[in-house]
């Protein structure tokens, strides 16, 4: 099955439903396909046709979902591009995709229009909130195009590419993910499956230009299922909606777990509907696993993925025991192995980098074949992250191989470290950090965020860590700030905050 059939077995199995909300407004099934159908249409009119990229730039709102459906049914490839980004990232973007066109909404155009300003050759301008002027066309008019049959039966074959994901840079300059119809709709299916998703509403809070949104509102798809769209994330709006639709489930990344569990107003709505919610992206602190769990009474079911399996590796599912600290196990058609720096296979319990292969897994990254060949070895995707797989075969994500800290010789992984802080009942959020040091190496760095109304100190953390760590794990240093750098998906930029505190302690 490809993306692109997405629609046609979703009216075909359901008939018409409501698929999307946002802002009282609601879009039937077979509406998002005639309007996608619409857009396919007016695309190839405006010259933009199999194989060519177009950017959707935007917060999340009905026409982005409905652009995807779009892109793809012309035969087109999607980039979505996070609003939140700066113009110059952007511009890097349109540049190295080749953009054809851009759909964005004026609270981005000025930004995106910036970002065109100096190219040869300008993509075509597509606005969802402004009548057509001089530099841009108007998405509605577009999606009146009279739909013509030779382009709605673009042949697309399984491994042709569908997305191109830009990572968020979070380890260096954003490379181009190709995600192929197969890679994404053979994530979504079997991550159906694994969770065991029944048909229902889910919340859309997740960004859906990153690609564990996008999975989000795949899924819904498949499954028959509604999406709440936000185009924000306000703890206030999303207990509303939980109450207001009857949500069983939905998907966060930790920052959003975090901010429901701190948010003081959750009581006064009845989200007793909620059975459990899968998170990923980034580590889930044990001490946020349990306080949440324990407040809501609903299960958290941990995963792992990446922009480069489209996206899901490992999750826990319902009908399992939850392992707190563990990812889960592969997801049904997905295989893992741990393995040393020379490649060999590690037995159960051993650390080292985890490497992915299935029908999920990238073909490479867009133009840059020496990263792909650094990271695709004979079919096997190399994670760069590290972890370890115990005997029940549940994988343990122990932290990242770039952040791993190497001080006097000896291996440190923050996230032991950062466990032990955010267990301390005046710190919010921790990250460690490791910044060169003439003598060590490396030396480690917490970075905190304080609980409110505690006066939490450095001493008083160093000796905390040091009532559970060894000696040469206990960070030398804590810096306090207001916040930590976040990516659009509320991912810690640890590359950045190495720099901060590298500037900060010299
Ligand atoms: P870049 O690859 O440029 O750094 P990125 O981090 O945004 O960008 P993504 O594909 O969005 O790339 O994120 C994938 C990474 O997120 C994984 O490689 C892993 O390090 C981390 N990750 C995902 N889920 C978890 C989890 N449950 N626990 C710990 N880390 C996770």
């Amino acid at each position: 099955m490809k993306l692109k059939d997405l629609l046609e077995t979703n009216i075909e199995n359901f008939d018409e439903y409501p698929f999307l909300y946002h802002h009282g407004l609601e879009f039937t099934n077979v509406e998002v396909k005639s309007l996608a159908d619409g857009l396919a249409c007016g695309l190839h009119s405006l010259g933009i046709h199999q194989g060519d990229r177009v950017i959707v730039c935007m917060p999340n709102c009905p026409e982005v979902i409905i652009s995807y459906q779009g892109i793809t049914r012309a035969g087109a490839i999607i980039v979505p591009v996070m609003f939140t980004l700066h113009t110059k990232e952007i511009q890097y973007i349109i540049q190295n995709s080749g953009a054809k066109a851009v759909i964005t909404s004026s609270l981005v155009a000025e930004k995106v229009e910036k970002a065109m300003e100096k190219l040869p050759v300008r993509p075509v301008l597509i606005l969802i909130d402004q009548p057509k002027n001089e530099r841009a066309y108007n998405f509605y008019d577009v999606t009146q195009y009279a739909k013509e049959e030779n382009t709605l039966n673009t042949e697309v074959k399984p491994e042709d590419t569908a997305v191109i994901l830009y990572t968020s840079g979070t380890t260096g300059n954003p490379k181009g993910v190709l995600l192929t119809h197969k890679n994404l709709y053979s994530n979504a299916y079997h991550s159906a499956v694994h969770h065991e998703t029944e048909r229902g509403t889910t919340l859309g809070i997740l960004p859906l230009a990153h690609v564990f949104g996008l999975t989000v509102s795949n899924i819904c798809f498949l499954t028959g299922s509604s999406i709440v769209v936000f185009s924000k994330f306000d703890p206030s709006e999303v207990c509303k909606a939980i109450e207001t639709y009857k949500v069983k489930n939905f998907s966060a990344v930790p920052a959003m777990i975090h901010a429901l569990l701190s948010y003081p107003a959750a009581e006064q709505y009845n989200t007793s509907s909620l059975e459990w919610i899968s998170s990923g992206s980034a580590p889930l602190p044990l001490a946020l696993l349990h306080a949440f769990q324990q407040k809501f009474g609903v299960q958290i079911l941990e995963g792992y993925g990446l922009s480069e399996a489209a996206p899901v590796v490992t999750a826990h599912s319902r009908s399992m025991p939850v392992k707190p600290g563990s990812v889960g196990i592969p997801i049904p058609g997905v295989q893992i192995k741990i393995v040393n720096d020379s490649g060999k296979e590690l037995p159960a319990g051993e650390v080292g980098e985890l490497i992915v292969s299935g029908d999920n897994v990238t073909p490479g990254y867009f133009q840059n074949q020496e990263e792909t060949w650094r990271v695709l070895k004979d079919g096997w995707l190399f994670t760069g992250d590290l972890g370890r797989v115990d005997e029940d075969g549940y994988l343990f994500i122990v932290d990242r191989k770039k952040d791993l800290i190497i001080r006097g010789g000896f291996n440190v992984y923050p996230r032991d470290i950062e466990e032990i802080l955010t267990g301390h009942s005046g710190v919010q959020e921790a990250a460690v950090v490791g910044i060169p040091d003439e003598r060590m190496g490396e030396e480690m760095v917490a970075c905190i965020v304080a609980k409110q109304g505690t006066d939490v100190t450095e001493e008083e953390l160093i000796q905390y860590c040091g009532e559970f760590l060894a000696k040469n794990k206990t960070p030398r240093k804590v810096l306090f700030l207001e916040a930590l750098p976040r990516n659009g998906v509320g991912k810690i930029l640890k590359t950045r905050l190495r720099s901060q505190a590298a500037e900060m302690i010299t």
